[in-house]
This record gives C-alpha cells, sequence and structure tokens, in this order.
C-alpha cells in the first residue's frame, strides 16, 4: 500500500496560525498546475511500481483549483501510477469554496471523500484566527455536501483558542456531530514560529494559549466523541466505523508515499525527502527538469523513533512483534524496559502485544514517545 500527497500551495488569505507553505494569491496557478504535472512524471518511479491505495490534495486549499486543473492532474496521476480501484481520493477544502456548484464538479471527479476546513462554527473564532469564511458557510458546506450526495466527509475543528468557551467548545462539537459527519479532526491551537501569532503575542496583541484550556477541552472533546459513539483512533482523529483515513492511518503505519509539488515530504521506508519551500524555485527547476528536494538516510534509531513517535498515538499502538522484527532485539528491550513506568503509573497498558495509551496516557503523549526515544 502507498499514498501519492499533491501539495497545492495557494490560499485566499493567510490564517494568523499557519506555518504550511502556502501564498495568499492564486498568481501562478496556471504555471504550477504545468509543473506539477511534469512532477507526476519526473516521479514515476519513486514507489517502484506499487499499487496505489489513497490519494490526498493537500495545502493550501486545493478546492481552489478549478475543474480543468483537477482534471489536468488526475489524467497525468492515473496515467503514471497505478490506482487501486477503491482508492480513497482525498481533497482539502474550505467552506467559501464548497458552493453547490463546485460540489457538483467534485462529485463528478475520482474524489470520494473531503476534508473541510471548518475549524469553529462561531464567526469570533474565525476572525481571530482570521480564516476567510463565516460560520454560515461552514454550515452550508456540509449541507452542500451531504445533498449532493457525498458520503465520506472529514471535518477540522480547532481547540485551545482565547476566544473558545468551553460552552461554545461543547456546542462546536455537538454541532459537528449534528451535521452527520463521518470524521472529525480536532487540534489544540500552537503557535509556531514565524506566524503572525507569534508575532501578536510577542508585540503583546493577544494572549499565549493557555495549556489549562488546551486540557481540559481535549477532555471534553474525548468524553463526548467517546459517548457519541466515534473512534478515536487517534489523539486528534476520531471516525465512525469504517471511515478511518486511510491516507493518514499509512503515514502512521510508516506506509510509503510520494509527496509532489513545494514542500511536500516523500517517504521510501529507508529515507525522507522533501521539495523546495518556494513556489517559483519549484516550477522553474521542475520545468529544466529537476525535482528540487534534499534528502536525509534515516539511521535504525530515527526509523524506530518515528515508529514510536507515531505508533503510540493511534488506537493500535506499537507492536512489540513488530518492533523485534524490524529493529531487533536490542531495541525491543530498551522498549520493554523503559515502559515499565508507564504501565505501572497506567498511562499505558500491554494489549494483545502492544503498547497503548490509555485516556490519562492520551494527554501526555508527545511526552511519553520522547521519553521511549534512543538517541
Ligand atoms: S487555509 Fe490552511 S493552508 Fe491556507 S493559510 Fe489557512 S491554515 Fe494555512
Amino acid at each position: 500500500m502507498a499514498g501519492i500527497y499533491l501539495h497545492i500551495p495557494f490560499c485566499t488569505q493567510k490564517c494568523h496560525y499557519c506555518n504550511f507553505f502556502s501564498l495568499a494569491s492564486k498568481k501562478n496557478t496556471a504555471a504550477f498546475v504545468s509543473a506539477i504535472c511534469n512532477e507526476i512524471v519526473l516521479q514515476k518511479d519513486y514507489l517502484q511500481n506499487e499499487i496505489i491505495s489513497t490519494i490526498y490534495f493537500g495545502g493550501g486549499t486545493p478546492s481552489l483549483l478549478n475543474n480543468s486543473d483537477l482534471k489536468n492532474i488526475f489524467e497525468n496521476v492515473f496515467s503514471t501510477f497505478k490506482i487501486e480501484e477503491n482508492a480513497e481520493i482525498t481533497l482539502e477544502a474550505n467552506p467559501d469554496d464548497l458552493k453547490i456548484d463546485k460540489i457538483k464538479e467534485l462529485s463528478d471527479s475520482p474524489i470520494n471523500r473531503l476534508s473541510i476546513g471548518i475549524q469553529s462554527f462561531f464567526d469570533d473564532d474565525l476572525q481571530f484566527l482570521n480564516r476567510s469564511h463565516s460560520s454560515n458557510q461552514a454550515s452550508e458546506a456540509i449541507f452542500n455536501a451531504h445533498k449532493q450526495g457525498l458520503s465520506n466527509i472529514s471535518i477540522d475543528l480547532i481547540y485551545g483558542i482565547p476566544t473558545l468557551t468551553d460552552k461554545k467548545w461543547k456546542e462546536n462539537i455537538k454541532i459537528a456531530i449534528d451535521s452527520g459527519v463521518q470524521h472529525i479532526s480536532a487540534y489544540s491551537l500552537t503557535v509556531e514560529a514565524n506566524t503572525a501569532f507569534d508575532l501578536f503575542i510577542k508585540k503583546g496583541r493577544i494572549k499565549a494559549p493557555e495549556e489549562e484550556q488546551a486540557a481540559r477541552q481535549f477532555e471534553i472533546l474525548m468524553d463526548t466523541m467517546n459517548n457519541q459513539g466515534f473512534i478515536h483512533y487517534e489523539i486528534s482523529n476520531f471516525c465512525k466505523e469504517g471511515f478511518f483515513s486511510r491516507h493518514n492511518s499509512n503515514y502512521w503505519k510508516q506506509q510509503k508515499y510520494l509527496g509532489l509539488g513545494p514542500s511536500a515530504h516523500s517517504f521510501d521506508l529507508d529515507s525522507r525527502q522533501w521539495n523546495v519551500a518556494n513556489l517559483q524555485q519549484y516550477i522553474q527547476s521542475i520545468n529544466a527538469g529537476n525535482i528540487p528536494f534534499e534528502k536525509e538516510i534515516l539511521t535504525a534509531s530515527q526509523k524506530y523513533n518515528e515508529y514510536i513517535m507515531t505508533g503510540l498515538r493511534t488506537i493500535w499502538g506499537v507492536n512489540l512483534k513488530e518492533v523485534k522484527l524490524k529493529f531487533g532485539e536490542e531495541f525491543l528491550s530498551y522498549l520493554n524496559k523503559n515502559s515499565q513506568k508507564y504501565i505501572a503509573d497506567k498511562t499505558m497498558e500491554l494489549k494483545e502485544n502492544a503498547l497503548i495509551l490509555t485516556e490519562k496516557g492520551k494527554f501526555l503523549a508527545d511526552g511519553i514517545a520522547s521519553d521511549l526515544f534512543i538517541d
């Protein structure tokens, strides 16, 4: 199983928390589409003829692409790679793009899963985050997608926002569940370097997000989603039975993927590589027949650390048999020895030969994972 990720770097405006490579402009879209189609062909051997089970358009805001651009990209992907018949094909979309005509176009394309960046159903939160849509547009987008018969919809929400009270957060979760979506990703607001929020906090214009608020709202989230029959299958991801994100699950299970477009990362089990995060350089280099990337060969320790980091965040946990098989006896005994204290304090449990975080442990996931790393 392998996946393809396509990075579409255009946005209507820049959200204050965003540190993805994206530009608040649609200038150069035609040159970009032509370049990414060329890159598809240049990268044809990266996945060594593996069958592609997932395709993911991320960004940026892929819903800004028009129908003919998407068609062009699909033609190149389908003629270059072997795509599984029931491949999961996701497009990230912003609510303000999802008018009924756009959704009709998308539902006539190979796309069979939408990931909508809602973030909040309250206008004051959306303005605080500098999102380009309103709360009405958020609800309308989900309504339109259902009306058009799309039956695999994910939405993103953010908590820990200074404007988001616990009461509003509960309301956000309720609206999300009542909307009938099959998958919800919920992230805690983090302030990344060189974002607008980073600058505002340094200048004293806004308060930094509070850890206590984020922890409280994570607890509200877990309790409500569990009560409503959603499966908490990764720290930030919840779904109804049968609606796991196959694409992201492949990342967490360390499967191969090819990333196309500026800043996109690729992984072939032994190395990781990433394209230049600059649109002009990307287009020029691809048009000259060169993929502009840097590459890192992963050491055994790095591979093990990534396996621990991603595995512990999931419902499947870290499988000890697999650790032995992939990394050997020495890594396994290190893990066994160092995980005992977490089993003793009930932040972790050993179930069917896998180390899995308990509800209590999920609050401490990153800290526990890094404590189990090998230098
Ligand atoms: S829409 Fe997404 S990619 Fe674009 S600026 Fe906002 S968070 Fe970043």
